[in-house]
């Protein structure tokens, strides 16, 4: 396929070089990055989205995504697909959705999850929105930059199942790291807490797979001081989205409020900027009730 890929940044330029290594003939487009290997840069994003099979975009947030989208509509041929891999809010993806079919494009929305690692190795998951015959038309990209690639449902649908997902991953590694805190202060090793909670009905993601407890449990950023994995800025935005998002439909999402807030005070008003998202769990110990 001829592709266009705008936005090739930590995630962008590794997913780019999967489909170059896989045969496709791939330019770029970005206002701040190198071009990565293999890559040819075009002068705008409009021109790196004339004549293509396919446009990914794969962008900061989604009033970029809305102002990148008005640009290249225009400019992509009937029939094209554009498939925005970006975290966004639903709206934004809906929006975008609307001004491919306005113009006769097919339109995926496919955020997704494996982080940087994941766009390096090409086993990222992909969460999709879109018909049918879009979801179709970009599944072979899916397979080459991922290990699975689910059709979620209609225009959103792939960003609403991302900010459901990472709600109930903020709120449960604020879960884990409380119940780690309050088994220290009782006297309890962490390796019986592990061994305990992660084999009963506590056990989840975060404590079996991405313990916030360093020595204990499978290697995770807290065996690496805490360096990202997923850092706490990004999990604070997609809980942002989440909430925008429970904002619109009227959802009662107490608990992802109050993750939101928690990720919030950590990220803009004390140290957690740049650090993973289970440091929550040093945050804890430097505090007290109340
Ligand atoms: P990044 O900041 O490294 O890359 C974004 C790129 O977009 C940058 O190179 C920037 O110059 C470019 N850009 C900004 N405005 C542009 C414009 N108008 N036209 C063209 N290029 C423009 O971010 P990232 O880590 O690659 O993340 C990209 C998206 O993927 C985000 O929505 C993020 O939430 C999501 N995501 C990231 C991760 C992760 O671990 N990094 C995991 C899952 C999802």
């Amino acid at each position: 396929m001829k592709i266009g890929f705008i936005g090739l940044g930590n995630m962008g330029a590794p997913m780019a070089r999967n489909l170059v290594a896989a045969g496709h003939e791939v330019v770029g487009f970005d206002t701040e990055a190198p071009a990565p290997e293999g890559v040819p840069m075009a002068g705008s994003a409009a021109d790196a989205a004339a004549d293509r099979d396919a446009v990914i975009t794969m962008l900061p947030n989604g009033e970029i995504v809305r102002a990148v989208a008005e640009e290249i509509v225009p400019a992509m041929r009937e029939g094209a697909v554009l498939i925005d891999c970006s975290t966004v809010d639903v709206d934004s993806a809906r929006a975008v959705h609307a001004l491919c079919a306005a113009d006769a494009l097919l339109s995926v929305d496919a955020p997704v999850s494996g982080g940087v690692g994941g766009a390096e190795a090409g086993t990222l998951t992909f969460m999709c929105g879109g018909s049918e015959e879009s979801f179709a038309k970009a599944a072979p990209l899916f397979e080459i930059m991922g290990r699975k690639a689910v059709h979620c449902g209609e225009a959103g649908a792939g960003q609403s199942a991302k900010i459901c997902n990472n709600m109930i991953l903020g709120i449960s590694m604020i879960g884990v790291c409380e119940a780690f805190n309050l088994a220290d202060r009782l006297g309890l090793s962490r390796q019986a807490m592990f061994d305990v909670v992660s084999t009963s009905s506590g056990s989840c993601w975060s404590i079996n797979t991405y313990c916030p407890a360093p020595g204990v449990g499978p290697k995770s950023p807290s065996d690496d001081g805490y360096k990202p994995g997923f850092a706490a800025d990004l999990m604070l935005k997609d809980l942002r989205l989440s909430q925008q998002a429970a904002e619109s439909a009227d959802a009662d999402t107490a608990m992802g409020a109050l993750a939101m807030e928690l990720y919030r005070r950590f990220v803009e008003e004390e140290d957690g900027a740049g650090k993973d998202f289970s440091a929550m769990l040093p945050r804890l110990e430097k505090r007290h009730r109340g």
